[in-house]
């Protein structure tokens, strides 16, 4: 179980994650350290580091490193006009959305820091120097249909046989969000034959590479 502390300190976390499903994060976690033990666990998606913070416990416990990939200039929904801005988190001298300070605080207050690195870049970049066979990939970057996709297309290779493929945001009906994780990681994952879903919460699915 993730430390009590840790997980208040998680759930107050500014961010996108419910507490169900952060805990559903960090046991998905732990099981994938343990199929596949001292592989790393790679994040799409920081944001300001909630989902980070979940993860970074499964990795101390398991002894090894959270990578996690963000250019920290928001996705297209939280720049200004979308529904998920945050005027606060706009860097005035530039007039750009910085996420990456708040990210590090978040990271540093947690004292996991030892236990994540974080990858400041495209994530299409990043995939293509990206090296290790990974325990877990938690996609939760760019919702529109093309980042999906391309998420989809360069990180699931990345998982280690028997590791496991986990994506957020993940609504089968448009009336609970936006389809871009669905359609275009989800479903093609499970179509590939090359996934298998192991566990469903909230809108985390958790897909095991066969
Ligand atoms: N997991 C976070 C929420 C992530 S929000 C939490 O728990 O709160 C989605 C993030 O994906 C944003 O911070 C955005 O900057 C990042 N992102 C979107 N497209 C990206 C891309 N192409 N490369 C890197 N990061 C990207
Ligand atoms: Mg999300």
């Amino acid at each position: 179980m993730m430390p009590s502390k840790l997980l208040d300190y998680a759930r107050a976390a500014r961010g996108f994650m419910p507490d169900d499903e952060g805990v559903a994060l960090y046991e998905a976690a732990v099981a994938a350290i343990e199929r596949v033990p001292g592989a790393p666990i790679v994040e799409i998606g920081a944001y300001c580091g909630k989902s980070t913070v979940y993860l970074a416990s499964a990795a101390r416990d398991g002894g090894v490193t959270v990578y996690s990939v963000d250019h920290h200039r928001g996705s297209e929904e939280n720049q200004p006009g979308w529904e998920w801005h945050e005027p606060d988190l706009v860097d005035p001298e530039i007039n750009k959305m910085d996420t990456l300070p708040t990210f590090r605080r978040t990271v540093y207050g947690s004292g996991l820091e030892d236990h994540v690195v974080a990858l400041v870049g495209q994530s299409p970049q990043l995939a293509a120097i990206w090296g290790a066979p990974a325990a877990m990939i938690f996609i939760d970057g760019g919702h529109g249909e093309e980042p999906a996709a391309v998420d989809y297309k360069v990180w699931s290779p990345h998982v280690a046989i028997g590791g496991y493929l986990a994506i957020h945001d993940v609504f089968e009906s448009p009336e609970d969000g936006g389809q871009a994780p669905y359609e275009q990681i989800y479903l093609p994952a499970l179509q590939s034959g090359l996934f298998a879903e192991r566990f469903v919460t909230g809108s985390l699915r958790v897909l095991e590479r066969v």
